[in-house]
């Protein structure tokens, strides 16, 4: 149905010509789900736009072609092009604020697209509008088609943009990160939409994603990208179980899960390189843990390795000495903090009230109880996760603990933190509380101020809660923050935006560590990131935790990483705790029918790579 033969993209940059996606070749059949995977930057989205033709302004096809049924849909004029896109090929953006029409009502977008490409007119394309609303999870889909983007939330916005793709009935989807911004049970509910679409009218499907679970539960073939080449293609089932690139077998043992607890995860060291550079050898090599001396100078081809797999790595095609290297790091054993005796953070019955706007002429003022009465207690040295879906509290809560919503909402209840309620300080034990709880947020891009170089970054919460520090004092402890977090003693003269965004965590992790806390609340602090750089991270967390008996107030959807850092688990649902205990316990033997739903909702690799 797909063949992309030899495609080559390029994009002018300042740094030079970048070679976005070099040579690439696949095909895809009628019916099928042909996953792209690949951490940021290796040219999955790239490849995705090419095919529709919507590369950026300073993007171009050098090479190749893309044909549907054997018609080259680069050499199509615009206007047939027009028909296609959106006709025979839908797509499914990652952004979905951006890709809708904030001036025209969601109904009208999604009435568009079925008269432009259906039969049906008027009041049945709008009934066909409402079933489609209907059939991706919007609630009320005969009120809230007459809603604007600006009143449906992220995950709303993304389930209508979904609705426009189906809804002219495409022969073949692209999916770009359909479901990154959506929570588990409402990603289940779409993925199940898909695959139920795909075999009523086989529909083929490109589906672009970083996230390994949801393409080993959907694809049929699995492609894995690096710096814009294809290193793998596999039957999904085969590349889960006998990946043969190192770089999928490091990926998927990056993988946190309940089976790595205690060890560190695979770190892949290192990033992708930038793609201006002119490649001599293998892109993989400097990353490699299975490197040869040849790798560096031998540029490696897609060679056969097995009925439908290929591979891209000279190991296969011309194995030869391998370059020396370090010896593995031993197995760490965990430092089990016991959980006994009196717990660091004792929360009793908090609750978080916001003030709402009250609608015109109406009275007395509304409210929402974001956190309706949670209690929980975290010891020194262990991590608690709370989990749950968006808007259930999670976040909330822990921002209530490190003090950012004293201005902002009613907050009752206590907060025992070394056996001094957190809500009732002032002064000097405010201050001295606001050193000993910090928070890590998620995301690393938006929780640096861009003006400031990382040393001042570093130095401000020094210079505020710990005055009795010298300049010297303080620039001893800058230099010691950047060792422990892994960073080289320059970042402190550099800029954020000079930093990947694992480097930047690493910097918002040092940040919080500069006063030295007792508590982090870590609020989805890896979820912005890619397999590999999460799992330095998280190994980073965990090394912290051994050495310092720092407690984790972990928040975060994932419940891949709950199982491989979390001591204790809280379940929430409409800011409550519906279920907590040990990690294992909820976990394997989940007692609330909401906790057994979130669970099940959850996309899962059952595989150990090799
Ligand atoms: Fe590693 Fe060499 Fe294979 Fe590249 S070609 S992935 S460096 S073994």
């Amino acid at each position: 149905m797909l063949e992309i033969a030899d495609l080559q993209v390029e994009l002018d940059a300042d740094a030079g010509l970048v070679r976005a996606i070099d040579h690439m070749r696949l095909t895809l059949t009628r019916g099928e789900t042909f996953a792209l995977v690949g951490e940021s930057g290796c040219g999955k989205s790239m490849t995705a736009l090419a095919l529709m033709r919507l590369l950026p302004e300073n993007g171009r096809v050098a090479g190749g072609a893309v044909k549907l049924d054997g018609r080259d849909l680069l050499a199509l004029p615009e206007s047939r092009m027009r028909e296609v896109r959106g006709g025979r090929v839908s797509m499914i953006f990652q952004e979905p604020s951006t890709s809708l029409n904030p001036v025209m009502r969601v109904g009208d977008q999604i009435v568009e697209a079925i008269q432009a490409h259906t039969a049906l007119r008027g009041a049945a394309a709008r009934a066909k509008a409402v079933d489609w609303l209907k059939r991706v999870g919007i609630p009320e889909p005969e009120r809230r088609i007459d809603d604007y983007p600006f009143r449906l939330s992220g995950g709303q916005k993304q389930r209508v943009m979904i609705a426009i793709a189906l809804a002219a009935e495409p022969d073949f989807l692209v999916a770009d990160e359909p479901t990154t911004a959506l929570d588990v049970t409402i990603q289940a509910q779409i993925l199940d939409l898909i695959r139920d679409l795909q075999r009523e009218r086989q529909l083929g499907v490109l589906l672009i994603t970083h996230d390994l679970a949801v393409v080993s539960g959907m694809a049929h073939r699995v492609a894995l990208m690096y710096a814009g080449q294809i290193i793998e293609v596999a039957p999904a089932a085969e590349f889960f179980s006998t990946p043969k690139h190192p770089y999928a077998r490091l990926l998927l043992q990056a993988l946190p899960d309940a089976g790595r607890r205690g060890e560190p995860l695979a770190a892949i060291a290192g990033t992708v390189p930038p793609l201006w550079l002119d490649f001599a050898g293998c892109r993989f090599a400097p990353r490699c843990d299975k490197a040869m001396l040849h790798c560096a100078g031998t540029p490696p081809l897609l060679t056969e390795e097995g009925p439908q797999h290929q591979v891209r790595c000279l190991l296969y095609s011309q194995p030869g000495e391998a370059l020396p290297r370090a010896t593995a790091q031993p197995k760490v054993e965990r430092a089990q903090a016991s959980g006994q005796g009196a717990p660091l953070l004792d929360v009793r019955d908090l609750r978080v009230r916001f003030q709402l706007k009250a609608p015109l002429f109406s009275h007395g003022l509304r409210h929402f109880d974001a956190v309706d009465g949670v209690s929980y207690q975290l010891h020194a040295g262990r991590t608690l996760a709370l989990v749950g879906e968006s808007g259930c509290g999670k976040t909330t809560s822990g921002k209530a603990i490190v003090q950012l919503l004293r201005r902002q909402a009613q907050i009752s209840g206590q907060a025992l933190f070394d056996g001094q309620d957190l809500f009732q300080l002032h002064g000097p034990a405010l201050v001295e509380a606001r050193r000993s709880v910090q928070i890590i947020f998620q995301d690393p891009f938006a929780s640096l101020n861009p003006r400031m170089r990382v040393a001042d970054v570093l130095e401000e919460g020094l210079i505020a809660l710990r005055p009795e520090l010298d300049a010297g004092q303080r620039r001893e402890r800058l230099l010691n923050l950047v060792d422990q977090v892994g960073l080289r003693r320059d970042a402190l003269q550099r800029w954020p935006h000079e930093f990947s965004g694992g480097q930047r965590q690493r910097i918002a992790i040092a940040r919080a560590l500069a006063v030295q806390p007792k508590l982090i609340v870590c609020d989805e602090p890896t979820s912005a990131l890619d397999v590999s750089v999460q799992a330095q991270i998280l190994n980073l967390l965990r090394e912290l935790q051994r050495e310092q008996g720092l407690a984790y107030l972990f928040i975060t959807h994932n419940i891949g990483v709950v199982a491989y850092i979390a001591d204790d688990i809280a379940v929430m649902q409409r800011g409550r705790i519906v279920e907590q205990g040990a990690c294992a316990d909820v976990l394997g033997q989940p007692r609330e029918a909401y906790t057994r739903t979130l669970l099940a909702a959850v996309p899962r690799l059952n595989i150990s790579a090799s």
